[in-house]
């Protein structure tokens, strides 16, 4: 049995926490936010919710679909029956795609929340320093705590998070260069008095400051009064406005919301905003080697393996069965 630090309480994390623990390893994990799930985000308001970091995820892997039917089975995801539209210069254009959405259920992070269940978890810990002493790890948090030892320590973290952690002379240090860096999204969230009206209940959205538009309020479990739309910025604006306002934002999220269809929209009742720094890669890199024997250093995260939660999984798995053949 061997003894595992796993950095950051994310999909990836879990997954990878979740899976060593089946086979018989322990493993402590350390998130610095106060909660699991990482990106995959809601926040609670009063009388209202909304996800304001990954909307939805697909499957491509069969091996994903396999883990997604006993995400479906366990009541902690759902189907959400939605076509976004593209919005365009020329206006709102119908897609029909035969692309199957999931979200999480009730919140998005409801699959980290049930994968977590169990695990030795340490949240408000945001990891510092890394200590190698023998063979053995000792991590260290930014209060000066230090724990461990550990036979590895797997770095889930986003990239520069990771990149900042990893020590000096590590094989995975090229590969880790060589990724693309991850840009910034800013997310509004806000809820209206009265029914907007508005026909799709998501658009990708081609042109302006704005990305995406999807009405949170049309996913499952979720209820449907307040009418709540999340909006999504693009990497670029979102790096220019990096202090953006709420009002700059609701503005923006408005003038974008009135582009679907509805020129006369009703009162906004409630917002709240959030930054991203670390939102996506925007690359599909896979990096094939994720375990460093020598140093017993692991990586994943959604940047390891595709830029979404697919890839976070993919990741954390992945390096699950590395990590369990080694240590047979
Ligand atoms: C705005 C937005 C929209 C998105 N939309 C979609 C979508 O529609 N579909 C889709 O498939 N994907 C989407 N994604 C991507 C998806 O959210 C990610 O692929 C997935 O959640 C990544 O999981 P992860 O475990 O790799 O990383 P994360 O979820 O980022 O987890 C890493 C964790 O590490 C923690 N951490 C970092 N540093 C430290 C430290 N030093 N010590 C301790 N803990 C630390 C962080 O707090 C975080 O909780 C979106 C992401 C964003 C931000």
């Amino acid at each position: 049995m061997a003894v595992f630090a796993v950095v950051g309480a994310g999909l990836s994390g879990m997954t990878l926490a979740r899976e060593l623990e089946q086979a018989g390893h322990r493993c402590q994990v350390f998130e610095k936010s106060r909660g699991r799930g990482g990106r995959l985000a809601t926040r609670r308001r009063d009388g209202w919710q909304a996800d304001h970091g990954a909307q939805y995820f697909t499957v491509r892997d069969p091996e994903f679909q396999q883990e997604v039917d006993q995400w479906l089975a366990s009541g902690w995801a759902a189907p959400w029956s939605v076509t976004p539209a593209v919005l365009d210069q020329d206006g709102v254009q119908s897609s029909p795609d035969e692309q199957l959405r999931y979200v999480g259920v009730p919140t998005m992070n409801a699959m980290v929340q049930g994968m977590s269940e169990g695990l030795d978890l340490f949240v408000k810990t945001r990891v510092d320093r890394l200590e190698r002493v023998g063979k053995q790890w000792r991590l260290w948090d930014d209060q000066g705590e230090q724990y461990g030892q550990f036979d590895a320590v797997l770095l889930t973290a986003p990239l520069a998070q990771s990149l900042a952690l990893l020590p000096p002379g590590s094989s995975l240090e090229v590969p880790l260069r060589g990724t693309s860096a991850m840009v910034p999204c800013w997310a509004l969230a806000i809820t209206f008095s009265e029914p907007t009206g508005i026909e799709t209940d998501a658009a990708f959205v081609k042109t302006g400051v704005v990305n995406w538009l999807a009405r949170d309020s049309s996913k499952p479990g979720r209820v449907a009064d307040p009418e709540t739309w999340v909006a999504h910025f693009t990497a670029q604006w979102s790096a220019n406005h990096l202090d953006a306002s709420d009002s700059l934002l609701e503005q923006q999220c408005l003038a974008a919301l009135r582009r679907l269809g509805q020129s006369e929209l009703p009162p906004v009742s409630d917002r709240f905003k959030h930054r991203w720094l670390y939102a996506r890669s925007g690359a599909e890199t896979v990096i094939e080697q994720a375990f460093d024997a020598n140093l017993a250093i692991g990586l994943a995260g959604d940047w390891t393996q595709g830029d979404r939660l697919e890839g976070a999984w993919r990741s954390g798995h992945r390096l699950a069965k590395t990590l369990i053949e080694h240590w047979a």
